[in-house]
């Protein structure tokens, strides 16, 4: 790969500027990293637990005790997490089915959800096909103000005019696909006051991906009743081959883990086949991997503002997720800049990224991933949806070196002709 001497030294000028964040991101990263292993040792995690269970994997050791360290981990009372959810958002949609009945209203309180929830909620899709909206689950939404905050006046009205039926005040906490701010963890805990204090009965459903481990706390140490995630994100830590989690209050997760399984059921069985060691070995990296993507993302905010592009966070800003945004302005350079990061990957280097219509999402989608674990997204990788204004979405970096290197890659590319 040619990298040209600007590139370079722009990359060595960021290091410098950087150098006092990536020393916080390294403290956060040894914080959760000694609260994980002080669990690890406290529930006497051995070799014996990463054995397979097959069947319907009861007493599977392994699995119980992971779920009773990821509650810990997120201070929560009650967690489950399991390689066999296939995606964020079928986490997103257990936890969703498992709180809300026929007649009661889901509330999402930072604007649109993540686009593939779409369809789950019954925005979009084809009646019928079994979302939300099929069962009589009712759906509003308020704006996040023009600064990017919870506008609690307008929660406040919608709590009051909903009344009892509010069942679920859902709470995005990255931005995902949208041109918002990423709200904090402090700020989540605000809303879980807030809705404590004037829909007592409503729970506050966390949607976290990509927010795990970026701080030093999660949402249900701040109240949430149920947090959910993907393990091809952060808390797998690059690990985890597939899975996912949701953590928070003993009925909302017990009530999730009926969805997850059956009615009565829960999450005591669900053979584990293998993968145990895969998900501990993922938790004990996660902060640490979490780490290395921070630090990509403002490597990345650094170079690409002094190339003159439109960055969000910027480079000098605390995060609440591993998400970072270049505005490219045009579809040539979104794709460009993906193709950049393709081509500093460790795995599929080789080949050129295109727009595609994938499922769940309404708009054509460039992605790049070069991941050893596909579509892994704590593995770094770009995408954007080919829309106004062709904004690139990128996140990841299992090492820093790595990382850098993508990005190095990506703005070669993109200051390049061709
Ligand atoms: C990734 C993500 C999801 C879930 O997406 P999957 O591709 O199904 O894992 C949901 N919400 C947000 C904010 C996300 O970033």
């Amino acid at each position: 790969m040619q990298i040209s001497k600007r590139i370079i030294d722009l990359t060595r000028e960021a290091e410098i500027a950087l150098a006092p964040y990536f020393a916080r991101i390294d403290e956060i990263s040894f914080i959760n990293t000694q609260r994980i292993m002080d669990l690890f040792k406290e529930y006497k995690v051995c070799d014996a637990m990463f054995c397979a269970s097959s069947g319907y994997g009861y007493d599977d050791k392994g699995r119980d005790t992971l779920d009773l360290i990821w509650a810990d981990v997120m201070k929560a009372p009650k967690a489950f997490v399991r390689h066999n959810i296939v995606n964020g958002t079928q986490a997103l949609a257990i936890g969703l089915y498992g709180l809300l009945r026929p007649g009661d209203v889901m509330l999402s309180v930072a604007g649109k959800p993540y686009d593939t929830l779409e369809e789950v909620i019954g925005i979009c899709g084809n009646p019928g096909d079994g979302s939300l909206k099929d069962f009589g689950v009712g759906y509003r939404q308020i704006e996040l103000t023009e600064q990017g905050t919870l506008d609690f006046p307008a929660i406040k009205n919608a709590i009051d005019t909903i009344g009892k039926s509010l069942k679920v005040v859902f709470v995005q906490r990255s931005k995902g696909y949208l041109n918002r701010r990423t709200l904090t963890v402090a700020e989540i805990g605000e809303l879980c006051r807030f809705v404590k204090a004037n829909a007592p009965y409503a729970y506050v459903v966390v949607d976290n991906c990509y927010g795990e481990f970026v701080e030093t706390e999660e949402p249900t140490a701040y109240g949430a009743d149920m947090v959910i995630g993907s393990l091809i994100k952060n808390p797998g830590g690059g690990m985890a081959e597939c899975g996912g989690y949701i953590a928070g209050t003993e009925r909302a997760v017990e009530l999730a883990s009926y969805r997850l399984t059956s009615v009565g059921v829960g999450c005591e069985v669900g053979a584990t086949l293998g993968q145990n060691k895969s998900l501990y070995k993922g938790l004990f990296y996660a902060p640490h991997t979490t780490a290395q993507a921070l630090k990509t993302a403002h490597l990345a905010a650094y170079i690409f503002e002094n190339l003159g592009y439109n960055v969000e966070p910027k480079w000098n800003e605390t995060r609440s997720d591993i998400i970072q945004t270049v505005i490219t302005g045009s579809a040539d350079k979104l794709c460009k800049f993906c193709q950049g990061i393709q081509a500093g990957s460790p795995v599929d280097a080789f080949v050129t990224p295109e727009p595609w219509d994938m499922p769940g999402y309404n708009d054509k989608v460039i992605m790049a991933a070069g991941a050893f674990t596909q579509g892994s997204s704590i593995e770094l990788s770009a995408d954007g949806p080919l829309r106004e204004p062709f904004t690139v979405y990128f996140q990841g970096g299992l090492t820093y070196e790595s990382g850098k290197i993508g990005i190095m890659s990506a703005a070669e590319k993109v200051i390049s002709d061709n």
